[in-house]
């Protein structure tokens, strides 16, 4: 009887597996290989005229798991799985291996055969008949068991992931949520001063000098964008996947853009009597990059310089034209330094150091930096002095002339 087929073993497909000798030929989809397994089938097809055994053929591109079950690491191969021991015959010489084995494949099949006979004599009991235990459904199964177990095994690593990122997602929701409180009151104790100093009938600010009124709409005006920012920042996190960074790059002035951030975050470096040092040149040239991404690492780094700078600390500006093709970016402060050791670690994402655990913060801030600058093919470090002080530095492409 010889079975020549391309049906899956599978569990739930039992097949017959009466034939005490049984084999499987692995075989694959390429063309080289097509002529060989039609020689071993031809070559099968002709030894089942003589002796009665079970042949399943299988495609190892449909069943990789049963390649991987019998450890196979070529194909066309022709496995023997029952009598046991279980032997595979593999290279290019399958059917010479195949006619040497074949007399001793048919002795251990008798030899299984009238052990079966002689102990079905002595109990006359069908319990005691030996049953083959590697017969190719019981391969199958264990084959099955297999996937399913590497199945489990990626299910569960997927489990832990999806668990760490949503307990991650509800902390910095927590925290951004909190955080927004802070610009929100600002811009709205600006806009309600304006309002109620404003007489509509005359169309005029009662008591509010001109200059003072333009500070509030501009303080309004910041905080907005501040407020615009987190819920950007919000949105990225909701959507979990902070693989693919948009990047719009364009013409820009960074020594404008660095100074419109600059303005923006002034009244936190008064808050804590911080001076602010600017060494810009004015021929500063254009850089090709994001706008809107590039003002998220200036407010980042120039947040973190004002956050870890005690009060009275001073915080630096600066840039120089590097080479022709770049532009160098540099943000310091006299605070506290990062050690050697972490100097990397910092732009690690949710990396914070022991140190700083007590204030604000999510970790977050330096490995968006780090994402945005290599996204515009920029490089971004720290220096720092054993005495303290940081210097935040990155660089950008010059816009094409
Ligand atoms: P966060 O500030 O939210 O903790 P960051 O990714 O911006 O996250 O920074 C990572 C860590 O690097 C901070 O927790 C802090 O320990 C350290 N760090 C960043 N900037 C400075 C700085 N200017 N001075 C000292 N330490 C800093």
């Amino acid at each position: 009887m010889l079975k020549q087929d391309y049906m899956q073993v599978s569990p739930d497909q039992p097949i017959n597996s009466e034939a005490p000798l049984q084999l499987l030929l692995f075989v694959d989809g390429r063309p080289q290989s097509r002529q060989q397994v039609q020689q071993i089938r031809a070559y099968l097809q002709g030894l089942s005229a003589e002796y009665s055994f079970e042949l399943q053929i299988i495609d190892v591109g449909q069943q990789p798991y049963l390649a991987e079950h019998f450890k196979l690491v070529a194909t066309p191969a022709l496995v023997k799985i029952h009598p046991e021991p279980q032997q595979t015959l593999a290279g290019s010489n399958i059917i010479a291996q195949l006619k040497s084995w074949w007399p001793r494949w048919q002795a251990a099949t008798e030899a299984f055969l009238n052990l079966q006979e002689n102990l079905k004599d002595i109990s006359d009991q069908d319990e005691y008949v030996v049953r083959p235990d590697s017969t190719i459904h019981s391969v199958a199964v264990s084959a099955e068991l297999i996937k399913l177990a590497d199945e489990i095994f990626d299910l569960k690593q997927e489990k832990e992931k999806l668990k760490e990122q949503l307990q991650f997602k509800d902390r910095v929701i927590a925290m951004l949520a909190h955080d927004l409180r802070n610009p929100l009151t600002a811009a709205a104790i600006a806009i309600e001063t304006l309002q109620n100093n404003f007489d509509v009938e005359n169309g005029k600010f009662e008591i509010l000098k001109p200059k003072m009124a333009e500070h509030l709409l501009k303080q309004a005006r910041a905080q907005t964008k501040i407020i615009d920012r987190m819920v950007a920042d919000l949105l990225q996190v909701g959507r979990g996947n902070d693989t693919n960074l948009p990047i719009v790059p364009q013409k820009l002035e960074l020594n404008k853009l660095s100074l419109e951030v600059l303005a923006e975050l002034r009244d936190r470096c008064i808050a804590k009597s911080q001076k602010i040092e600017t060494d810009i040149p004015n021929d500063l040239p254009l850089v090709y990059a994001d706008p809107e991404r590039i003002r998220q690492v200036l407010i980042n780094l120039l947040d973190n310089a004002i956050k870890y700078t005690p009060n009275g600390g001073v915080i630096s500006l600066s840039a120089l034209h590097r080479t022709t093709q770049k532009v160098q970016f540099s943000i310091g402060d006299n605070g506290p330094g990062i050690p050697p050791e972490n100097r990397d670690r910092i732009f690690e994402n949710h990396y914070r150091l022991e140190r700083d655990e007590g204030k604000d913060g999510y970790g977050i801030g330096l490995s968006l930096c780090q994402r945005i600058i290599r996204a515009h093919y920029g490089q971004i470090w720290v220096d720092s002095n054993p005495t303290g002080g940081s210097w935040f530095h990155f660089t950008l492409p010059v816009y094409p002339s």
